[in-house]
């Protein structure tokens, strides 16, 4: 199975130009060691390609198109602003009003900033961190992705409890040094680590779900061991809710989770598919930052007020809509259908899945992290992954990415792409 004659040919011409023929590296398909489709337009839960061949979306921008492709309320409010001014860098209204937004829906958040990607929000989380307890150690998870941040790129070091190794070309050794990368959900581990460097450690950054090693929820207490470590040494907690804030619930996991951090990193939905992230916390910590304070934070194209119109609106529609329970509806219809499915074939899985994302493993064990993720078959997933999208249903292409369901999804939808499914396993 490939993809058309169209796509191919774009996809050739693409690699001579740039890296890989992409512009983020899971978009070229290795991890399903093929080449991808090049999109010709999207409208509500669906992609045409280049070739004219349609597909049912569940990948939505990788999280940002809660209420689908090109909805219209958000088209229009770009419209209608872009009239008005593209970029100014000046202070903008829409700025505030996002502000305000944010701090009303998100728990903890008192001050915030925005950014253009959740990159640059981990990353000033981090060093805002470091600039507010004059501390320099970070404490991060395995498999947790934070964007490609120089100090967050960084895979265990080898022995127990050592600073870790950079997990990509281009990021030096002593950077790596500053950060310990622990297993995610080991409560003896995390203790450990702040019983030897305690006095050290800025801040502990962790995903809210992490989302990004297939779909993984927190061990009972782990959260709160968090809370009670970072309090207890002076260090701060970041939650990074780039993908699952404003995607789970107005407040995101905080709200789902009755917990509070310092810090928080947002993204994704929040820019309604334009260049968006931002980061808040406690107002004391954020007054840290330029001008108030001494750390440094800036964007020429931060608060963008296009940018800040479709995520305003998009957060409204949400709301005016009741998105929230809709789309676990149809997170919960498309899960138990899928279990289903895959237990009367006798195909061992586990789908961890809330609201309206979710992720298909195929084992069956508890998932703690990375290292069950590891542990599957992956050419089972390459095999439905292929076998889906010749059908027309568009998976994440990649077994450790989580899956996103939008408001424009109907039951239907979900229905065909369960028959879909059903039709491919019973092949097997
Ligand atoms: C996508 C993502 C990021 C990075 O956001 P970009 O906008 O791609 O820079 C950071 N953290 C998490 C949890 C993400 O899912």
């Amino acid at each position: 199975m490939s993809v058309g004659p169209l796509s191919k040919k774009m996809f050739s011409r693409a690699q001579a130009l740039i890296p890989g023929g992409v512009n983020s590296p899971v978009r070229a398909f290795k991890n399903v060691d093929g080449d991808p489709f090049f999109v010709r337009r999207a409208k509500g839960s669906r992609i045409e390609d280049v070739d004219g061949k349609h597909y049912l979306d569940y990948v939505g921008s990788w999280g940002p198109n809660i209420l689908g492709h090109a909805p219209i309320p958000v088209t229009n409010a770009i419209h209608e602003a872009a009239k008005d001014g593209i970029s100014y860098g000046i202070p903008n209204v829409g700025e505030v009003e996002m502000a305000q937004k944010i701090i009303d829906w998100v728990p903890s958040v008192e001050k915030v900033r925005m950014t253009n990607s959740g990159t640059e929000a981990t990353m000033s989380c981090v060093r805002l961190a470091r600039g507010f307890t004059g501390r320099d150690k970070i404490i991060k998870f395995e498999g947790h992705y934070h964007g490609h941040v120089d100090s967050l790129l960084v895979a265990a070091g080898s022995g127990a409890l050592t600073f870790g190794e950079p997990d990509s070309a281009g990021i030096p050794q002593s950077f790596a040094a500053e950060t310990l990368t622990l297993p995610y959900n080991d409560a003896e581990k995390l203790e450990e680590a702040f019983a030897k460097y305690g006095e050290q450690i800025a801040a502990i950054i962790t995903e809210s779900y992490p989302a990004n090693a297939g779909l993984i929820f927190p061990k009972k207490g782990f959260l709160q061991l968090m809370r009670d470590l970072t309090e207890k040494h002076g260090a701060l907690l970041i939650f990074d809710e780039v993908m699952t804030g404003f995607r789970l619930a107005k407040g995101g996991v905080q709200e789902l989770e009755g917990f509070t951090a310092d810090l928080v990193a947002m993204g994704k939905v929040i820019g309604g598919g334009l260049p968006v992230g931002a980061f808040g916390g406690r107002a004391d910590i954020m007054e840290y930052l330029a001008p108030n304070g001494p750390v440094y934070q800036a964007g020429t194209l931060s608060g963008n007020p296009l940018a800040m119109v479709a995520g305003l609106t998009q957060l409204r529609e949400l709301e005016e809509q009741n998105g929230y329970a809709q789309l676990t509806n149809l997170g919960t219809r498309f899960g138990d259908g899928l279990r289903k499915i895959l237990s009367d074939k006798g195909i061992p899985h586990r789908l961890n899945q809330v609201g309206s994302m979710f992720c298909l493993y195929f084992l069956d064990e508890e998932i703690v992290n990375v290292s069950s993720v590891t542990k599957q078959d992956f050419s089972i997933f390459k095999k439905l992954f292929w076998a889906c999208l010749e059908e027309g249903i568009y998976l994440a292409p990649s077994p450790y990415e989580t899956g996103f369901i939008s408001m424009a999804h109907t039951a239907d939808d979900i229905d065909e792409t369960l028959t879909v499914i059903q039709d491919v396993v019973a092949k097997w």
